[in-house]
């Protein structure tokens, strides 16, 4: 089915093999705040290294697997399937990066993060500036050899578990005065602290919280780029983790349809199945057309990247994908709820902690209405042939 190869399909099936080792352990997650214990999440980490389920998308030269779209797509389906986040130890580093870092930046994070030694958090949000990107006020002063940046960034995800960030700021001075740039920050740095961490709805290890960038200095070999390309590596991030993000939304609706059509089954009310009541099936019914209409766009939209799709076009896709399968995966888990009934709402049921983890990716990495507008305003431009 979907015209998978033999490589597509061993990928597929250690993935799987890899989220079903992870599903048991999702209960007791839950019920400690998303953490396990350290050495149970060490060695999870370790099981994925064993697999070859992290860094697929980093190329092979430099240790990451150098899969193809479609097959990380694979891998991220299935760390879909597991709540609590569990499946984040599956890491993608920034596939982005080799391209535009330094030699030096490629020793120092590029290669440790593709080996599992260091890891990456993004402070680029703000409080007033979230959807437009363009609008942070977050700023970088050239000082001698080195920046001075400053700002206030939230919702910093994996602030407690990385040890650099992705700092995005507007350049304040000198001849890209008001353009963005991207500079690493290593964690700790003199100048930065957390303002709060808030608590959110799911329940996962890695925090999101409010962090201060105070007179932070860094060297400027630590400049991501060029000045005047933040945009650039933003939009380049966004492409990538909006098919990801779409692939896990996938993978939570395909664990979702499977475990209430099992309960369906089992389960007895007045005397038969639930599944045989109409309102029942049709919950069924829909979860399952829909998952399928998804999952077809979603590896079309990983293949066309592998053809070699247009930016523009594979930005507009990606971003399609996004929308449908995040919007699919929430209607699902609602569905879900509605089956097991009660029991749907107890947090040890996965329905109910997909109905709570789902919410977010219908905001994060660019809110659904963002989404629209991106495929809108390519449709308008290039007309709608040219994107689907
Ligand atoms: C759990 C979580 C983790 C996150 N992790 C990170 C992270 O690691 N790093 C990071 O930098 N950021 C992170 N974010 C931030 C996230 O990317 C933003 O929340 C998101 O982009 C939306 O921005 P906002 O919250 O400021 O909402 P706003 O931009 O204020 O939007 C509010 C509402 O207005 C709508 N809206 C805004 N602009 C438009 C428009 N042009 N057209 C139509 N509607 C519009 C939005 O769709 C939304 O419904 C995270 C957020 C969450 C919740």
């Amino acid at each position: 089915m979907y015209g998978l190869t033999e490589s597509d399909l061993q990928i597929q099936a250690r993935a799987r093999r890899f989220a079903d080792e992870l599903i048991p352990f999702e209960p007791e997650a839950e019920l400690n705040g998303g953490t396990l214990p350290k050495e149970v999440t060490a060695n999870h980490a370790a099981r994925a290294r064993e697999l070859g389920l992290c860094a697929p998308n980093l190329p092979a030269e430099l240790g990451g697997g150098g899969l193809s779209t479609l097959q990380q797509v694979l891998i991220q389906e299935q760390a879909g399937r597991v709540t609590n986040a569990l499946g984040w130890v599956a890491s993608t580093p920034p596939s982005w990066l080799p391209a535009v870092a330094t030699p030096d930046q490629l020793e120092r994070y590029v290669r440790p993060a593709v080996r599992g030694e260091r890891e990456e958090c993004y402070a680029i949000t703000e409080e007033g500036s979230g959807s437009d990107v363009s609008s942070l006020t977050a700023t970088a002063h050239r000082d001698g050899d080195g920046y001075l940046l400053n700002g206030t960034k939230w919702h910093v995800t994996s602030f407690n578990t990385a040890d650099f960030a992705f700092f995005q700021a507007v350049l304040d001075g000198g001849e890209h005065d008001g353009e963005h740039a991207m500079f690493l920050v290593d964690l700790p740095s003199p100048g930065v602290s957390v303002v709060r961490t808030p608590a959110y709805s799911h329940t996962i290890s890695h925090e999101h919280p409010i962090v201060a960038f105070t007179d932070v200095r860094v060297p400027a070999a630590n400049l991501v780029g060029a000045e005047g390309d933040g945009m650039r590596f933003a939009h380049e991030w966004f492409r990538f983790e909006r098919l990801m993000v779409a692939a896990r939304c996938v993978g939570a609706a395909e664990r979702l349809t499977a475990e209430m059509t099992a309960f369906a089954r089992e389960r007895q009310a007045g005397g038969r199945p639930i599944s045989e009541y109409g309102l029942v099936a049709g919950m069924l019914a829909d979860s399952l057309t829909e998952l399928f209409a998804a999952r077809s766009l979603l590896y079309e939209t990983a293949r066309g990247i592998d053809r070699g799709t247009g930016v523009k076009v594979a930005h507009a896709q990606c971003s399609m994908a996004k929308l449908y399968c995040s919007e699919m995966a929430g209607r699902v888990a609602d569905r879900a709820v509605q089956v097991f009934g009660g029991r749907g709402y107890m947090r040890e049921n996965v329905a109910e902690r997909f109905f709570r983890e789902l919410r977010v990716e219908r905001i994060w990495e660019g809110t659904s209405e963002v989404q629209r507008d991106i495929i809108a305003r390519q449709m308008v431009k290039r007309g709608p042939a040219a994107l689907a």
